[in-house]
Formats: structure tokens, C-alpha cells, sequence
């Protein structure tokens, strides 16, 4: 089965914008009250994880009492505006520029004498804010067959609900057309909205069957499973991956997935995850039971774990020591551990249904914490039998990587912004750089700093660009990551930058007499972190998982670098 994800699925810009809005007054609000008027978007799941960070959604603006009031991407009429400034409460305007726009053309042609005429969804809030501005000059149509209903007007001005469906509102204004010759017609159609309705056209000409994911309250999601009807796909409207259980896709060879313009993206990632991990035959053979076997490790963090242990091989043979398979399995065990327990301790954890990993911890959690925990302890017997310094090491890592999501005295060390990628990367270069060494030695040789500099870059560029992916889930559940408080673009510089400073590290390092010739393999390494600074930016290409998968396989490669180069040097 062919899977392809529209380009244009998920929050549109005025969307984004609100909840930005919303994210940024929460992070800095403190006991002051924060309401929406009615809810931010159509998305039950957003709206509680909102709820949870004190934003309160009202739907009447008796319920106001004091503090701020967030007004949605919709906008509100001038009354309401007027009722809620009454209050004595803070506005915060998240109107979306693009229907404060149309509001301003009904303003404007209202106050020259113009009819307005909207054509839209009565019931739908944009539509009610819109009328508004009317003057009470106002008339809601939905369809062409309206028009003739119409009161005969000198002065008509013709707009649409920004979500509306292209086709249709053509049909209206050349019913307007004949009837007023002189309208002043206005095509208030977001493009973000035009943009989404043409692909998922082009989808259903293209595809067996459609996936439209959002809530089914939102009317411009409607719309879409709408015109995906229309063009005679077999059209399914879901809100959560979950639903797919009950639906029989065996008549579909291809299937093309879109979302609604207030579905967040791991909502939809979580459905496109499904259908990977459900489908038949678009990985054939041998090469499927790989795919799912991989899959399989990177959801229960084996992955993790496979990875620290290919590491601690390369920081070994970078540092010129023997290879101590009781280092490896130290480095493996204990990231594992406390990968695992980590997850299972966090605030975050279980707050955002849908994604491809969580369901499983949620799932089996005790089976996970009794296996993270054993692992630990045999990190720790194991690195006892090495010495005092690599028992101490990993005692200490161990020790701050269980308290890590530990509540301490009111304060936890996840909470403080960007420590989750610092930490990460930190503990993996200890335990697969320094221990080996600090079982050997305890001298800091030069061969130490730069392989710990090296295991460092890598295992931060993956875990920021696995914060890339799920930067806006993180912002909703208040997860300060480096790409949350940086952005995307700056954190593109940043890898750029940090993998330009390894490699040339690494380049330097074998004649420096610091590291062995194996440095200059470990160029592969780092090349990797450009290609996948590439995947993440396409995104929409990939799943969720399958994307978290291959930004695993970096230090798959170091390690197989490693092995191919221990090779040719011992023959
Ligand atoms: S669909 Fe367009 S007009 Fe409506 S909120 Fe989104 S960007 Fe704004």
C-alpha cells in the first residue's frame, strides 16, 4: 500500500499563531487567570493539554472574572469585544490577520451603505464574528439556490468564510453576479485553506482511498472529507489514529492522508505510524521483518541502547584502549535504564496520546520499569568488577539520570529549558568515553577529551533533531527543549555549525597524535547529521517513527565504521 502525506496537512498559520499566543502568556502568567473565548481550536486533545497549563475555555462571557482572555483565530464581533473590554480584563488579540482582513472589508462597505452577504456556515464563530461587522446589514448564504431569496439591494459587497470551499463560492457569486451586476464581490479564501482543498482534490483523483483526520466538529476538516467525497474517493473522516481499527482499507492500494487546519501533527503522524506499521506488502520480504525489527527497537529504546554500545566500541578504538566488551554492555545497560526510566518518571509522560512510542510505555509499564531497572543494576556490578573510577562514573550518571524527573522540593531538573539534550549527550560521553579510559587510567589524555567531544555532538544533534519533530507537542506540554526555546531555524545553524567543528576535529585529531586513523572514518558520522538536518526539514515525507528510526542509525554507522576499520588495520 502507497502512503502519502498532503504537504499541506495541520495547523494553518492563523491557527499556529493562536496557540503560540496562548503557550507564550501561559509560560509567563503565573496566578493569573487565562481564558479563552470558546475553545482555542477544534481539537479535544489540544484543548485539554491547554486546559492543564490553566488556559480555560468559556463559551459565555458571564464566565469571565478577571485576568486575561485570549480571543481565537476566528475573532469576535465588535459587541462582544465591547462586553469583554467592559470587564476590566486583559485582551489578548489572536484574531488571525487574515479574518481580521475580511473583517475590515465589511467595516469599511458597511459604513458606505453595502449589504453584506457572507457566504458561509451561519452557525460557524468566524461567520458570527464576520456579521458582526456588518451594521446589522448582514445575510449568511450557503449555497447558490439562496441567492434567489435575497432582497432586491443597490448596494451589495460579496464575501466568503475564509474556509470555504472555492468551488462552491464560485457558484454563489455568479448566482450574486446576475442577480447584482454591480456587487463588489471579494474572494476571502485563505490560500492556506485553497492550498489545502486542491491537494487533497488532487489526493482523491490520485489515490483508492482518503484519510481526513481532525475533529469532526471542525468545519473546514468537514469540508475536506467533503470534497474528498466529491471526487468519488473512498473518503474516511477520523479524529485518532485508534479509529482506523474498525476500518477495512484491504480495497486500497494507495491511500492519501490529509488534516484539517486545527489538527496538531502528531494526531495525524500517529495515524500515517498506523498504516506503516498495518500495511501489507510495501516492504517486501526479508526487508519488512528488518523494518519491523528496527521499529520494534526504537519504540522500546533497544535502539537506545544498541547505539551507547556502538559508541562505547568507537570511543575505545578512537582512544587507541582494548576492546572491553564489559564497557560496551555497561554503556548500553545503563542508557537503557535510564532512557527508560526516565520516560516513565516524566511529567510529560502519558500526556500526549497518539504517539508511536508512548502507547507501548503506557501499556506495559511495569514490565519496563522492572527491566530498567535491572539493567541498571547490572551496569553497575559490571562497572564495580571494572574499578573504582568506572563504578564512581557510573554511579554518578546513574544517580542524576534517576533523578533527573524526580520532583526535588518543588523543582525537578527536566523543568530547567535545554537540559533534557545537554544531559543526554553528557551521560552517553561518560559512560562510553571516560569509563573505558578511567579503567585504564585515570590520566586525561587528549585521545579522552576529543572522543568525548566527539560521542557529545553526535548524541546531542540526534536527540535536538528528535526535539525537532515533536517541537509542537513539547510547546503544548510545556517541554522547554533547545528547539522550543531556540526555533527551528537557529537550531539548523547551531547542528550546521557543530558538525562542521567535529569534523574538522576529527580531521585534526589523527595527526595531532590525539586519536587513531579511525577518526578520519568517523567523517561518515558527522556527514549523517547533514542528511538528516535534510529528512527533518521534509518531514512530511516520513513517519514519525520512521524518522526517530533512521536518525538512530547514525551511530549504527559510527559503529559499523569502526568494525570495517578494525578490520583493515588487524589483516
Ligand atoms: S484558515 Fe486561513 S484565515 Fe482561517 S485561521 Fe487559518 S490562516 Fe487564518
Amino acid at each position: 500500500m502507497g502512503i502519502k502525506l498532503a504537504e499541506t496537512a495541520g495547523f494553518c498559520m492563523g491557527v499556529k499563531r493562536a496557540v503560540d499566543m496562548v503557550l507564550e502568556i501561559t509560560s509567563n502568567k503565573g496566578d493569573t487567570n487565562v481564558y479563552t473565548y470558546g475553545p482555542l481550536i477544534h481539537n479535544p486533545q489540544t484543548i485539554e493539554l491547554l486546559r492543564k497549563r490553566g488556559v480555560m475555555p468559556v463559551d459565555s462571557i458571564d464566565e469571565i472574572k478577571d485576568g486575561i482572555v485570549v480571543i481565537r483565530a476566528h475573532g469576535i464581533s465588535p459587541r462582544e469585544k465591547k462586553e469583554i473590554r467592559e470587564k476590566g480584563v486583559q485582551i489578548v488579540d489572536a484574531t488571525c490577520p487574515r479574518v481580521a482582513s475580511v473583517q475590515a472589508i465589511i467595516k469599511k462597505h458597511a459604513a458606505r451603505g453595502y449589504t453584506i452577504i457572507i457566504a458561509g456556515d451561519k452557525e460557524h464563530p468566524e461567520v458570527a464574528s464576520l456579521l458582526g461587522y456588518s451594521s446589522n446589514s448582514g445575510f449568511v448564504i450557503n449555497d447558490k439556490k439562496d441567492v434567489a431569496s435575497l432582497p432586491a439591494y443597490d448596494k451589495v459587497c460579496v464575501v466568503a468564510q475564509t474556509t470555504q470551499d472555492s468551488g462552491r463560492y464560485k457558484e454563489i457569486t455568479k448566482a450574486i453576479t446576475r442577480k447584482f451586476p454591480h456587487a463588489a464581490i471579494f474572494n476571502t479564501i485563505c490560500d492556506s485553506t485553497e492550498k489545502r482543498q486542491a491537494e487533497v482534490k488532487d489526493l482523491a483523483s490520485e489515490m483508492d482511498g482518503i484519510i481526513i483526520v481532525g475533529g469532526k466538529n471542525s468545519a473546514n476538516t468537514q469540508r475536506l472529507a467533503m470534497i474528498a467525497r466529491n471526487r468519488e474517493a473512498l473518503t474516511f473522516h477520523i479524529e485518532t489514529a485508534e479509529e482506523l481499527k474498525n476500518i477495512d482499507l484491504s480495497a486500497c492500494n494507495n491511500i492519501g492522508v490529509s488534516a484539517g487546519a486545527s489538527t496538531p501533527n502528531w494526531i495525524t503522524e500517529g495515524v500515517i505510524d498506523y498504516l506503516i506499521h498495518n500495511q501489507k506488502g510495501r516492504v517486501p520480504g526479508k526487508l519488512r521483518s528488518i523494518y519491523n525489527l528496527w521499529i520494534f527497537f526504537v519504540r522500546t529504546d533497544i535502539a537506545s541502547a544498541i547505539g551507547a554500545g556502538c559508541l562505547s566500541l568507537v570511543s575505545m578504538l578512537l582512544q587507541g584502549l582494548g576492546v572491553g566488551l564489559s564497557y560496551i554492555l555497561i554503556a548500553s545497560l545503563c542508557v537503557y535504564a535510564i532512557h527508560t526510566i526516565n520516560r516513565l518518571q516524566s511529567r510529560s509522560f502519558g500526556r500526549i496520546r497518539g504517539g508511536f512510542r508512548e502507547e507501548s510505555y503506557i501499556r506495559y509499564r511495569g514490565l519496563y520499569m522492572a527491566v530498567a531497572v535491572i539493567s541498571l543494576a547490572m551496569a553497575c556490578v559490571l562497572s564495580f568488577a571494572a574499578g573504582p573510577a568506572p563504578f564512581i562514573l557510573v554511579g554518578l550518571v546513574s544517580l542524576f539520570g534517576v533523578l533527573y524527573t524526580v520532583n526535588l522540593g518543588g523543582r525537578r531538573l527536566e523543568d530547567v529549558p535545554a537540559s533534557k539534550n545537554i544531559f543526554t549527550a553528557t551521560a552517553w560521553a561518560v559512560l562510553t568515553a571516560v569509563v573505558p579510559q578511567m579503567g585504564v587510567t585515570l590520566e586525561i589524555t587528549c585521545g579522552m577529551v576529543i572522543t568525548f567531544l566527539f560521542v557529545f555532538m553526535l548524541v546531542f544533534s540526534k536527540s535536538v533533531l528528535s526535539d525537532t519533530i515533536d517541537v509542537q507537542s513539547d510547546r503544548l506540554i510545556g517541554r522547554e527543549t533547545i528547539p522550543v526555546v531556540m526555533g527551528k531555524e537557529q537550531v539548523q545553524t547551531l547542528l550546521k555549525g557543530i558538525s562542521i567543528f567535529t569534523g574538522i576535529m576529527l580531521i585534526v585529531a589523527m595527526p595531532a597524535g590525539c586519536t587513531s586513523s579511525l577518526s578520519l572514518i568517523l567523517l561518515a558520522p558527522v556527514f549523517y547529521i547533514w542528511i538528516c538536518l535534510e529528512l527533518c526539514d521534509k518531514r512530511a515525507s516520513f513517519s514519525r517513527m520512521a524518522l526517530e528510526g533512521l536518525l538512530g542509525i547514525n551511530y549504527i554507522i559510527a559503529g559499523v565504521s569502526a568494525i570495517l576499520w578494525l578490520i583493515v588495520t588487524t589483516l
